[in-house]
């Protein structure tokens, strides 16, 4: 079976290959204060910096799920009020998780078909800006622009991005904002259990100014550990070992950016001519690269979905309020050339 699941996705096929070597290596029994998973750990750092383009004074973070990174921005990075820009289920559950630990929480929902509204009237009081990236239950995207202008209008608040489906698979400018998270079962190809989490400095030394120390994952601890590339925790050792297999492996982001965008061009132009169902957002401008929405009637989903594991393809459901009548297609870096080959074709030949 072909996963075309936006999460947990497709693993590169390589992946039992590196868990054997783990093993062999006695990795997987290493102490996670031991040099041996120190250098590990350092030379993940190392490659997420380069292979993603992460600034130099960016300090980088292992969590252990893009959930877990929504309540470590809300108890370390806000003393009181966040505001979250939302458009679908993702951005507005983590809008639900802020309010559980601050209550002055305030959001904004957006039109699938609309840009993100950055001249909305903000609070002043808010200290931190959410954004969701790539929202994967409708597949829509944020532009970079638009989170540059969203940090120029608003130069005294910290932005946070969750790009946990476009992280490594489109080009991010993390130098647009100062926190952005992913969990690595998306578009890193990897088994799930583990996350990354980017901060800028002027995002560190706001940690600094409210001093929270309250948790385990309190940021301030992460970032004493870090400096040693240790955790506060034992960690997914083996995942942060594949995390780092797979960073030496794969080219550059501007070639699986590339590669990505001819896959989207591929399925944009099949879909144009698809009599059974169309894409669910209309809007080029906000059209994500990593996750695919195809919206039709329940009957011709559940046939698409039906028919395609016949053929060995696994297409992923709908999500919140798009469940019924939405699959989507991940779009993402671990499948391979012929698997998309093969659900182009099956699209081709489908017939209800
Ligand atoms: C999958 C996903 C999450 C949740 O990730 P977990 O690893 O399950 O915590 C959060 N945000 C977005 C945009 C996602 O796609």
């Amino acid at each position: 079976m072909i996963s075309f699941y936006p999460g947990p996705s497709r693993v590169y096929p390589e992946i039992p290959r590196y868990v054997q070597e783990a093993y062999e290596a006695g990795l997987l029994s290493a102490n996670h204060r031991s040099p041996e998973f120190v250098e590990v750990s350092r030379k993940v750092i190392h490659l997420l910096h380069e292979r993603l383009q992460i600034p130099k004074d960016y300090m980088i973070f292992f969590t252990s799920s893009a959930t877990e990174c929504w309540e470590i921005i809300s108890q370390s990075l806000v003393s009181k009020e966040s505001f979250h820009f939302y458009n679908g289920a993702f951005g507005e559950k983590w809008l639900q998780y802020a309010r559980q630990l601050q209550p002055a929480a305030e959001g904004v929902a957006f039109g699938l078909e609309q840009i993100l509204p950055i001249d909305y009237q903000i609070d002043t009081t808010a200290e931190l800006i959410a954004v969701t990236h790539n929202e994967t239950s409708n597949g829509t995207a944020v532009s970079m622009e638009l989170i540059r202008q969203l940090r120029d209008r608003h130069p005294d608040q910290l932005i946070a991005v969750d790009a946990t489906s476009s992280m490594a698979g489109d080009l991010l400018d993390f130098s647009a904002a100062d926190v952005w998270y992913a969990s690595v079962q998306k578009c890193f190809g990897l088994p799930a259990g583990l996350a990354v989490m980017v901060c800028s400095p002027r995002a560190l030394q706001r940690a600094a100014e409210i001093g929270e120390k309250g948790h385990y994952n309190s940021l301030l601890y992460l970032q004493q550990m870090i400096e040693n590339y240790q955790t506060t925790y034992t960690p997914n050792v083996l995942g942060i070992y594949l995390l780092m297999r797979v960073m030496e492996e794969r080219p550059g982001m501007e070639q699986t950016a590339t590669q990505l965008q001819k896959r989207y061009q591929r399925y944009k132009k099949e879909l144009e001519n698809f009599p059974f169902a169309e894409m669910l957002v209309k809007n080029d401008e906000v059209r994500s690269l990593t996750v695919l929405a195809l919206q039709a009637d329940k009957k011709v989903i559940d046939q698409l979905r039906q028919q395609g594991r016949e053929a060995g393809l696994v297409l992923g459901n709908g999500y919140g309020a798009w469940k019924e009548t939405t699959l989507r297609i991940a779009n993402f870096p671990a499948i391979l050339e012929d698997e998309v080959e093969k659900l182009i074709d099956f699209l081709k030949r489908f017939s209800m």
